[in-house]
């Protein structure tokens, strides 16, 4: 047990998120972590300055979580990953003879079968971006938006990237 600096709540260590800290947790639970962050983007949701950091730091973090992961990965976890996504390495191999121009990705809007060839070329930047924005879905093999709508056709998907690009 361990108690909450803010709400002083005496709580189980696994409602406290890992940090690097000297017991290994951080010293406000996840409720009132979560609570300061929704209402740090509340207050600040109109200040674009703000909303240009927090933009940033989704991309550094999902560079940092996928890319260096991804690089750094060894052969067990590399394993581990395609038998829980063997439709991306399906689609990323059925896709990368697709030619796209220097400095563009492959970017996969569906992974079902039948698109696996069906890709939309992205700039690295614009790429990036939109996975901070998406969340795949795996019973679907589709991505969805933030707020959960499921974007099942490309039209949806492209809709939705260009909507990102004026944010
Ligand atoms: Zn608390
Ligand atoms: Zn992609």
């Amino acid at each position: 047990m361990k108690q909450c600096i803010k709400c002083k709540d005496d709580l189980e260590l696994e409602m406290f998120y890992k940090a690097k800290t000297k017991n290994g947790y951080t010293s406000e639970c996840k409720k009132c972590t979560k609570l300061r962050i929704s209402k740090t983007r509340k207050e600040n949701s109109s200040n674009p300055e703000w909303i240009k950091k927090e933009r940033k730091r989704g991309r550094d973090k999902y560079h940092r979580l996928n890319y260096k992961q991804y690089a750094n990965r060894s052969r067990s976890d590399y394993n581990a990953h395609r038998k829980r996504f063997p439709e991306k390495y399906k689609a990323n191999s059925a896709a990368q003879h697709i030619s796209i121009e220097q400095g563009y990705e492959r970017h996969h809007w569906s992974y079902k079968t039948e698109h696996h060839k069906n890709i939309i070329p992205l700039s690295v930047d614009d790429h990036n971006n939109l996975h901070v924005y998406i969340i795949y879905d795996m019973e679907h093999l589709l991505y969805r938006t933030q707020s959960g709508v499921l974007l099942d056709t490309k039209e949806k998907h492209i809709e939705y990237l260009k909507y990102i690009q004026t944010l």
